[in-house]
């Protein structure tokens, strides 16, 4: 398929009407590269009273909103919107299209991918443009993260990518900015939805992780022994008003559950601070939290390779180090 036009999409992703962080922070790459490509910056809404997403669009720098605003698509149902998203490529026949790497995206984006024989790379943590070739390069860690991956898409359109949550961050939101609208009339038939979304069950036990947007993350590993271990971590992101994260060796080992999990076969985290407490810094874990703005780093091994990527580091035991930290910050908030 060739592009019609050099613009390029982002999915913004919708809950209760309501854009999810992914899709905004998306808006952000999308600009430089939509620049880049002399094309204008899209955001596609599919999804039921998504009018705070179409505001919200605006606000974080789309220049065009593509919206799909109907009953069907209420809950996220494959065949809905990878029909309905399909249907709106036909028609414009973008570029390039960037999709949130969630549960969501990494559904419709293949499918979608198949359906326009095109290309697609899946959880990228950068993008940039190819200067010789004028694709966008993909960047994607590659055999266990040892290795970063470029990718292009040189034949085919669109290029399509997937990005996990956090990677990229959300520009400061510009209410005054306004966008041309264009509302589609897309009708799915129920026959065509071959699925049914019966009940919502939250994840067992769970308190809601949001590692994704937390300002302040602490984050345990195995160093902290065991699941008590944790018990002071979780007091000092409580003292802090932080996230608690972990690496995958203490989720591994059960001390505490997946959806703490920082890293690449976790969640991708950019907080303000992120404090690493007996944590070695494996290049998978560093995978989910270097863009974070400040890293503190508590670890009993100078040598350890966390402390290459650390603003601060603290060479000691964490069952020291960790009581005096919530002490400090307990005074100083007195
Ligand atoms: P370790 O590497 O064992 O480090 C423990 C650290 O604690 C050491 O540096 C030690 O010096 C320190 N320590 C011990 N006791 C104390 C103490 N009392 N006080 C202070 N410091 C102490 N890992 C992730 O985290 N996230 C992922 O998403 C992830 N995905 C992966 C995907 C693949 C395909 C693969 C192959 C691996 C993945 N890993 C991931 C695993 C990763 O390679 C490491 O094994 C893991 O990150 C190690 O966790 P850790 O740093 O807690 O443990």
């Amino acid at each position: 398929m060739k592009a019609k036009n050099k613009d390029l999409w982002v999915f913004i992703e919708t809950e209760k009407g309501r854009a999810r962080n992914v899709g905004l922070e998306l808006l952000n790459p999308g600009r430089k590269l939509a620049d880049r490509q002399g094309g204008k910056l899209v955001a596609v809404i599919i999804g039921t009273d998504v009018d705070e997403a179409i505001k919200d669009s605006e606000a974080y720098g789309a220049d065009h909103i593509i919206v799909v605003d109907a009953p069907e698509f209420a809950h996220y149902t494959t065949d809905a919107y990878v029909d309905a998203f399909t249907t709106l490529v036909n028609e414009d026949l973008p570029t390039s299209i960037l999709i949130g790497a969630t549960n969501i995206g990494r559904d419709m984006a293949p499918r979608l991918a198949c359906r326009l024989k095109t290309g697609l790379t899946a959880d990228c943590t950068g993008l940039s443009i190819d200067e010789e070739s004028s694709c966008i390069l993909w960047t994607r860690p590659a055999f266990g993260g040892n290795l970063m991956a470029n990718i292009i898409c040189p034949d085919h359109r669109p290029q399509i990518g997937t990005v996990r949550p956090g990677v990229f961050k959300k520009k400061e939101p510009d209410h005054s900015q306004h966008a041309e609208i264009f509302r589609k009339d897309i009708c799915i038939p129920e026959k065509r939805i071959r699925t049914k979304l019966v009940e919502i069950i939250n994840e067992l036990g769970s308190e809601l992780v949001d590692l994704e947007g937390a300002e302040i993350i602490v984050s345990g590993g195995r160093g902290v022994g065991g699941p008590e271990g944790f018990e002071p971590i979780r007091e000092l992101a409580q003292v802090l008003g932080a996230t608690v994260g972990a690496s995958r060796a203490a989720v591994d080992a059960g001390w505490i559950p997946h959806a703490h999990q920082v890293g690449q076969t976790g969640k991708t985290v950019s907080p303000k601070l992120y404090i690493a407490c007996g944590i070695s810094g494996a290049i998978q874990h560093l995978a989910g939290m270097r863009g974070s703005d400040c890293i503190v780093a508590i670890n009993k091994d100078p040598d350890a390779p966390i402390f290459k990527i650390a603003d601060y580091g603290i060479v000691g035991n964490i069952k020291e180090v960790i009581p005096a930290l919530i002490d400090e910050v307990k005074k100083i908030k007195e």
